[in-house]
């Protein structure tokens, strides 16, 4: 096989890898959008944007961050997209609330086939079997290519301290050995990064239990993260969500969310009530939704940046709180481009005085899980994609792989021989 990293050698996020077998099948895994907003790069036949002939023969997404599927709706209709439906349920549901509808996948633009874990398919002779990876996306997948008697391990996003980490080391082993692994290297360098193992939160959430009122800022597709702040704060607190956190856990089978969940509230505030779309279309769905914060209770609310009006005009009832940071902290740093999170949060703790506490883990692989990856899959050689390649980075990953690490630019094409 030959493989081209397109995207990906030297930044996180908007990878893409093409994979060619010596038949001349050509398949893509991932087309998302960069992290940095800088439009995504053309590629010459793949796309609607022009009316070449589809020089692909599928697309595989890995899973549905935005920087993986997120440019995946303008592929040419005639050229498949491989995709876990779960996922692209999830993809779907937040692209109504960012109001990215163009990005959103339908079967009617779309050639839509869904894929299930640990079951081959074939694209002509290149045989494709996703396994489940643990990662803060739902369902995402590592990807096992093999072709030409070579097999190639794509790992998308993934990490081995989260909840689906105890599968980690028997999924490698039933992958086994192979030619080529194409790994994540995010934090590879980072030594900062926090890779507290996802059930350990726990403890720092029990801590909490004190407060009357916790607000929570939370991914609404983190569905690891948000069952195990069910999981801590339901048996004392009213357990309430934002209606772009309620309707994506609403999509999947017993996952907390107020339609089947006793003592599970959707909030929306006044001010995203008067915003029609995309509320008009969930609240007619939804059951138990409230537009008023129990401020005489004990409750645990998820919030977004669209409620700060409300919390605002009911400052005087925002007593005994604390705020859970619990995402990743980039987003709040004062070089981060978007500052409107940042001053959210610095509102919140600032102005509404409430105690503040980062509870988070990282959604990526420690250097400790990439060691044990490539203890148990053995590559014959390896690429790292989805990393900033820091000095520091290249120090490691040279010591670590040795002459099994290919280095190469973004496009040039890699013979897997
Ligand atoms: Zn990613
Ligand atoms: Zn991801």
């Amino acid at each position: 096989m030959e493989v081209r990293i397109i995207k990906g050698t030297n930044q996180v996020g908007g990878c893409i890898a093409e994979i060619t077998s010596s038949k001349g099948t050509k398949i893509i895994i991932d087309y998302g959008d960069n992290l940095d907003d800088e439009k995504q790069i053309r590629i010459p036949g793949l796309t609607k944007e022009d009316d070449l002939k589809p020089s692909y023969d599928a697309v595989i997404i890995t899973h549905s961050h935005k920087d993986h599927i997120g440019c995946a709706s303008s592929i040419k209709k005639d050229i498949p997209i491989y995709v876990n439906k779960e996922g692209m349920a999830i993809h779907n549901n937040l692209c109504y609330f960012t109001r990215e509808y163009k990005k959103i996948l339908r079967e009617k633009d779309n050639t839509i086939k869904y894929f299930a874990f640990e079951k081959s398919f074939f694209i002509k002779d290149i045989k494709v079997t996703p396994f489940i990876a643990d990662h803060s996306s739902y369902n995402s997948a590592m990807l096992l290519i093999e072709a030409d008697s070579q097999k190639i391990l794509h790992t998308g996003d993934y990490r081995n301290h989260g909840k689906k980490g105890c599968l980690f080391n028997k999924i490698l082993k039933e992958i086994g050995k192979v030619d080529l692994l194409i790994t994540e290297g995010t934090t590879i360098g980072n030594s900062k990064r926090n890779f507290k193992k996802e059930k350990d939160l726990t403890i720092d959430f029990q801590e909490l239990n004190k407060y009357n009122q916790i607000y929570v800022m939370c991914s609404s597709t983190n569905i690891d993260r948000i069952v195990n702040l069910y999981k801590n704060f339901s048996k004392t607190h009213l357990f309430i969500m934002d209606m772009c956190m309620n309707s994506t856990t609403s999509l999947l089978n017993k996952i907390p969310n107020s339609n089947t969940f006793r003592n599970v509230y959707t909030f929306v505030s006044p001010n995203q009530k008067k915003i029609e779309e995309p509320y008009g279309r969930y609240i007619k769905h939804t059951k138990k939704v409230i537009y008023e914060l129990p401020f005489n209770e004990k409750f645990v609310v998820s919030i977004k940046q669209s409620m700060k009006d409300y919390l605002k005009d009911n400052k005087k009832n925002i007593k005994n709180a604390c705020l859970i940071y619990s995402m990743w902290d980039g987003y709040i740093k004062d070089n981060w481009p978007d500052p409107k999170l940042r001053e959210f949060k610095n509102y919140l703790v600032n102005e509404l005085h409430m105690d503040y506490f980062p509870i988070h883990t990282s959604g990526h692989a420690s250097l400790e899980a990439i060691k044990t990856l490539d203890k148990i899959v053995n590559p014959r050689k390896v690429i790292i994609i989805h990393t900033e390649k820091s000095k520091e980075a290249i120090v490691i990953e040279k010591k670590l792989f040795k002459d099994r690490l290919l280095e190469f630019s973004d496009g040039d094409l890699i013979n897997l021989k």
